[in-house]
């Protein structure tokens, strides 16, 4: 007994001594900031100590020798934090995003990658091997893709995969998964996931169920099928045996209105059998914006097809979009005087060709809200209200709107009540995503979730509108999520913990990207560390590329409920 004492209390001498040696023992310390450490527990004072990329104390740091020391009274420290439902993976590849400033400046640390289908495996790997080469701002994780899966086997085939065609899917799961993929997502929406089976989705599925991987769904008819799609998510996940998470939820159109109360009750009760379910949402009423002139559908050999296809080049610079965008209008405008061309661009829009994306289809007229309108009066409108009060129907409003302001009248896309909006915020399984891209700005248009949700769940939802506590909105934002993608040492601030930190005003964060202009950035953020590296310090952005992969570890793989017929 009394030899353990004295081995203890030499091992203790030895400590001591070595913490003496190791000075100075910290690299930052932040100093008097108030903690709010993601687990949703209580914000409290304290300093907070960073060396070597970890978290190594939370106390009273105030005599502490550091290389720096960062004043953060009156400033919110908070992990950084984790988008869950992340585009970038289109544009960090590229120079001028690699550093990621639209979700630095938002304390942004972290993108999940690989969404709505997009990357088959050679993808995967090409992602991560750029990236590794290259460096980037923030770190990444990703899933293998569905519709990138199907595509490279079957083309845009409408039909069912061959046994051989499905057995190499699965197999390019299982290497994904090998190499560190979350688990499967699919976008049943698009092309040419939309031509899949249920039956189809879940083989592939079962596939990450021994790694205790992750489902991520952008459901297929969200629109016209709402409750069946999600209806669809909850049973592939339930028959893989694996986790559900349904991608930027909502309850888009009027004809939808209401319905996220039966969405959540649907979802409560799947938990409550004690399936695993949870989904993310972005804060904002639409889901994107559009000019008239890009959801009429024309005509395949039509002047209006090969300035739409023009827009689509990720090259064309921001002059020549804006170009291609008034000949567009001018096009349309000669093309709709011939009552012929008009009824061919209704049937068109509102009964697409197989294989052809038509917003009218995906989404509604009733989803259709006026952002941008030449006459100020009109802004914010309903197209189904402005065609019940002129006697009209919503196609010829479109068409008379494009007519008068061409390339000017902007509409809102997918647009949901704002009343539901805050339902799906609060709702505890949910989780802030973006669905955002750092890229795809180019002449003003895009969406201004691309650089603001983050900011504006903290600015207009917490602090304006008292929806979310502080503690909950950054719980969504971090421990909430890094719990779903199993990280077990990001999204909280403790020790031990990567240095992943977003340190903010919470009096000044503020998203300034809109509707009308989603190009700026937010402000508020003023040090943003990733990996311990301070890719946002003073306010500034500092260019680090301290990212990385963050390759899926299921300590709970195993463990996940047996797959059921
Ligand atoms: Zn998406």
């Amino acid at each position: 007994m009394l030899l353990k004492i004295r081995c203890v209390m030499v091992l203790l001498v030895v400590f001591a001594i070595q913490a003496q040696a190791a000075a100075p023992p910290f690299d930052i310390v932040l100093r008097g900031g108030m903690l709010v450490d993601g687990s949703g527990a209580p914000a409290k004072v304290a300093d907070l100590g960073i060396t070597a990329g970890r978290i190594v104390a939370i106390g009273d740091l105030g005599r502490a020798p550091t290389r720096r020391r960062i004043e953060a009274t009156g400033l919110v420290v908070a992990p950084g934090f984790i988008d869950v439902h992340n585009h970038s993976d289109e544009d960090v590849v590229y120079p001028a995003y690699r550093a990621a400033p639209g979700m630095i400046r938002q304390g942004v640390t972290t993108a999940v990658f690989g969404v709505d289908g997009s990357l088959d495996l050679e993808m995967f790997r090409t992602l991560k091997a750029r990236l590794a080469a290259s460096g980037v701002g923030v770190n990444f994780a990703a899933y293998i893709g569905h519709n990138g899966l199907r595509e490279k086997e079957l083309g845009m085939a409408n039909r069912v995969p061959t046994g051989v065609e499905l057995a190499r899917m699965k197999g390019a799961v299982r290497a994904a998964m090998n190499e560190g993929a979350l688990g499967l997502s699919t976008g049943l929406m698009y092309l040419p996931g939309l031509y899949a089976t249920t039956d189809e989705v879940v083989e592939l599925a079962k596939e990450t169920a021994p790694y205790g991987g992750l489902y991520d769904s952008h459901d297929r008819d969200p629109a016209f099928h709402l409750l069946d799609s999600v209806a669809e998510c909850l049973t592939v996940a339930r028959r893989a045996g694996i986790e559900a998470h349904i991608a930027h939820i909502k309850a888009v159109g009027l004809h939808n209105a209401g319905r996220s109360e039966d969405l959540i009750r649907m979802i409560d009760a799947a938990r409550a059998r004690g399936e695993r379910v949870t989904a993310d949402a972005y804060p904002y009423d639409g889901a994107t914006t559009r000019l008239v002139a890009e959801i009429l559908i024309p005509p395949a050999q039509s002047e209006m097809a090969s300035d739409l296809h023009a827009l689509e080049d990720p090259e064309l610079g921001e002059a020549s979009h804006s170009n291609t965008v008034l000949a567009l209008a001018a096009a349309w405008r000669k093309a709709l005087a011939n009552p012929d061309t008009r009824n061919e661009v209704k049937a068109l829009t509102e009964q697409p060709h197989e294989g052809v994306f038509s917003w009218v289809m995906a989404v509604g007229y009733d989803s259709f809200r006026i952002t941008r309108s030449a006459d100020p009066a009109l802004n914010g409108r309903m197209i189904v209200d402005i065609a019940t009060e002129r006697g009209q129907s919503p196609f010829s409003v479109l068409v008379d709107l494009l007519i008068e302001q061409g390339a000017f009248i902007k509409l809102t896309v997918g647009s949901m009540r704002e009343d539901e909006v805050r339902t799906f915020l609060r709702t505890p399984w949910t989780m802030i995503s973006s669905d955002g891209r750092e890229g795809g700005l180019a002449g003003g248009q895009g969406h201004p979730r691309y650089r603001g949700s983050f900011a504006r769940v903290l600015a207009y939802y917490v602090r304006d509108r008292q929806v979310l506590s502080l503690e909950e909105a950054v719980h969504k934002m971090s421990g909430l999520t890094a719990a779903y993608l199993k990280l077990s040492d990001r999204g909280v601030l403790r020790v031990g913990a990567a240095a992943d930190i977003a340190v903010f005003d919470p009096k000044a964060v503020q998203d300034r990207s809109t509707w009308e202009n989603p190009a700026p950035y937010a402000d508020g953020m003023r040090y943003v560390f990733v990996n311990g590296v301070l890719a946002l310090d003073s306010g500034e952005a500092t260019g680090a590329l301290a990212g990385r992969f963050l390759p899926f570890r299921n300590r709970g793989a195993g463990t996940t409920p047996k797959p059921t017929p």
